[in-house]
């Protein structure tokens, strides 16, 4: 390689690494727009297509990353935190935070639902009978038109988080069984004393071993993000906006508010720390939830800012974070109080101070054992609707508009989502003497090299 281009290279890796990520975010924003409104829909269609296999790539670079980082990090934090009795009053205080802030996020959906109403004005006539069908066979084929009690629906959550085979949970990617077999993995670890002393020592070396990979791969995501913002532009363009102009403004504002006024108290008031910090370094974190739609492929990336911007160690960052991904969404709960305003209004249907009251503990309690996917909120939207008292016709009326413009506000939610993990995981670690104050306020947290060391502070 000439000198030139080495220089170059060098003068990359010398910006910050959220910076480059936001190049990308901007420049495959704006190649996908151009693309979009400068040619026919088929034409940037197919030249979006273009990107996504790149985006993909990137994607599937993060994925690969999730199951052994969420297993490896987490024996490895349980051995750091040395006493299982620590973890239990952590997760305690993480689940307690975690439902508080998304009831709040709920509340805050329902409130700007009916500040803004959405779905006033939405004529539900004009959904084509192909929308319709599309979303009848995608719900069916995620079970969500089956109706579940409250009660079955939590022991469906409780059955599933211990796995009976913890290979086949993971070959699954099922994030809360990984969680639950690797802490009684750790602590079978630390029980068995000296004769653990081994294993132990693999996982400790494994699990920083994972922790670089993850900065190597976050270098490639500024063109990651780049290729799946084109791709996502070119195919939808802003069509979320003409289509549902005051669903995605009401989205975007309760969302913004949530992460400024809920996460802020929670950090300035409750953990005592400077805001600056806190959303100066979750950037990275942010750009790829929102470039992904999904908290659970943002998890290594997540988890990697948790502990080197904000100085979160890695007993909380290993088990806070990806029992957040699952359990803690605040954005797609919020998505639920605003889904059944809309629909409310959309089809002129009554609804009380106590329908509210049930959406909001319904939709906290579905939040719960799911998934952090693509438009996975759509699919918990039925029991939603369910609790205003639509039929499944009139969902099917309300979710089919709402799943062919959902990627814009999907996007936005998963931002909200992680953005959620991060808080209540500083919090917790303030709370539990798991945090480095120092890491936290430091000013140039975010830079780019790759050999920088990972904080592991075990
Ligand atoms: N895509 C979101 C996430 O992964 C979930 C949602 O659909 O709201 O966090």
């Amino acid at each position: 390689m000439d000198i030139k281009g080495v220089g170059g290279m060098k003068a990359w890796f010398r910006i910050d690494l959220w910076k480059r990520v936001m190049i990308g975010l901007v420049l495959g924003t704006a190649i996908g727009l151009v693309v979009r409104y400068t040619m026919s829909e088929a034409e940037a269609s197919a030249i979006g297509n273009y990107f996504k296999p790149f985006g993909d790539l990137f994607l599937n670079l993060i994925r690969m990353l999730v199951v052994p980082l969420i297993f490896l990090t987490l024996v490895s934090g349980v051995l750091a935190m040395g006493d299982p009795k620590k973890l239990g009053s952590l997760g305690g205080r993480a689940i307690g935070i975690y439902m508080g802030t998304t009831a709040i996020a709920v509340t805050l959906g329902l409130i700007m639902g009916t500040l803004l109403q959405p779905g006033a004005g939405f004529d539900v006539s004009t959904v084509s009978a192909d929308d319709i069908e599309a979303t009848r066979q995608r719900l069916e084929s995620g079970g969500a038109l089956e109706t579940v009690g409250v009660f079955e629906q939590i022991m469906r959550t409780v059955l599933s988080i211990v796995p009976t085979n913890p290979v086949e949970a993971m070959a699954r990617g099922d994030v809360l069984p990984i969680i639950f077999f690797a802490i009684m993995f750790g602590i079978g670890i630390l029980l068995a004393g000296d004769a653990g002393k081994p294993v132990a020592d693999v996982f400790n070396s494994a699990s920083d071993a994972i922790l670089k990979l993850t900065l190597l791969v976050m270098e490639v995501a500024p063109f990651g993000v780049l290729a799946l913002m084109a791709w996502v532009m070119a195919q939808y363009g802003l069509s979320v906006v003409a289509a549902l102009g005051m669903m995605t403004l009401a989205l975007y504002l309760a969302c913004g508010l949530h992460m400024l006024l809920t996460h802020g108290f929670l950090l300035k008031f409750v953990a005592k720390l400077p805001l600056i910090p806190f959303y100066r370094g979750v950037t990275d974190a942010q750009m790829v939830a929102f470039s992904t739609s999904s908290s659970n492929a943002t998890l290594p990336v997540t988890m990697s800012v948790a502990q080197k911007n904000l100085g979160v160690k890695k007993p909380v960052a290993s088990s806070v974070l990806p029992l957040g991904a699952t359990i803690n969404m605040d954005g797609t709960a919020l998505y639920q109080g605003l889904i059944a305003l809309f629909a409310a209004q959309a089809l002129g249907i009554e609804v009380n101070f106590g329908t509210y009251v049930t959406v909001a503990v319904m939709a906290t309690l579905v939040s719960i054992g799911t998934a952090g996917i693509p438009s996975v909120s759509l699919f918990l939207a039925t029991t939603t609707l369910g609790v205003i008292g639509a039929t499944p016709d009139q969902m099917l009326l309300i979710l089919a508009p709402l799943f062919a413009f959902d990627r814009l506000l999907d996007m936005m939610r998963t931002v909200t989502n992680i953005t959620g993990d991060l808080a209540v995981s500083t919090v917790v670690a303030k709370w539990e003497d798991q945090f480095d104050e120092k890491i936290y306020r430091a000013k140039d947290n975010v830079t780019a090299e790759i050999d920088r060391t990972v904080t592991h502070d075990t």
